[in-house]
């Protein structure tokens, strides 16, 4: 099959590149893990221009812990056990510490909670949750929140719909932000072009890229407004919430 259904806007998405499946981030610091021989294959939305790998949908939580998400993980990433966790904590309370008080905030997608612990430790009223592998805990037995963050998940997740359910339906009404990072890769992955930008590296488990584009059309067909911050950062909200007016001096 070389022609697939945007995972995002629903419209056409041709086959746009093949890469080896240890491609890694880390090839932009200059580290190539030997090729694997297993070929995996690249969709572009022809509308949105998401990219994204068809062959994660059918990817079992099993699949992603045995083949990504393994011992050798920390080689591809690694700055995701610390580093990353403690600037994370450093920009939310930079953006809305002095809003703290009027925060509940979610760390969705937290993995092992060092964040939301950062966080705690600062005087927030924060939760980590993390979806993957199947959690136990019941998502919505954590009530609701007016922050919700999400580093790094979007170009993780095979279903970005679901995700989206599962984000939204935590949000409290009617000044709430989701605030999140995934590097949109508007103008590096081009209309005739090959799959070579770094960040789409399936051994990190970046199976979904967004464009700018991608991400507002999610935003809206979950009632959410976009607003971007470089590259990189991103907010979906629906009254765009007082506390979170430091963002508008970006
Ligand atoms: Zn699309």
């Amino acid at each position: 099959m070389n022609f697939y259904k945007c995972l995002v806007c629903g419209h056409a998405a041709p086959l746009y590149d093949v890469v080896d499946f240890n491609k890694s981030c880390e090839e932009n610091r200059g580290h190539f893990l030997p090729l694997s021989g297993h070929a995996v294959y690249y969709a572009r939305c022809s509308g949105c221009k998401y990219t994204f790998a068809p062959e994660f949908s059918s990817w079992t939580d099993q699949d992603f812990l045995e083949k990504i998400y393994n011992a050798d993980y920390i080689k591809v990433d690694p700055d995701y056990l610390d580093k990353r966790q403690q600037e994370n904590a450093n920009l939310l309370n930079n953006f809305f510490g002095i809003y703290r008080m009027h925060l509940r905030h979610l760390d969705y997608g937290g993995g092992n909670g060092t964040l939301a612990r950062l966080l705690q430790g600062a005087q927030w009223d924060s939760v980590s949750y993390d979806p993957f592998p199947q959690n136990p805990a019941q998502i919505e037995d954590f009530g609701r929140f007016n922050l919700i963050t999400a580093f790094e998940v979007f170009e993780h997740v095979p279903e970005p719909h679901r995700m989206m359910d599962n984000i939204v339906k935590l949000l409290d009404e009617p000044d709430c932000m989701i605030f999140f990072s995934t590097a949109v890769s508007d103008g590096l992955i081009k209309d005739n072009g090959r799959l070579d930008w770094w960040y789409a590296a399936p051994r990190n488990g970046h199976i979904g890229i967004h464009t700018t584009q991608s991400l507002k059309t999610l935003g809206q067909m979950f009632g959410l407004k976009y607003s971007s911050m470089g590259r990189s950062f991103h907010v979906y909200y629906r009254n765009f919430p007082p506390w979170a007016e430091q963002l508008t001096k970006v």
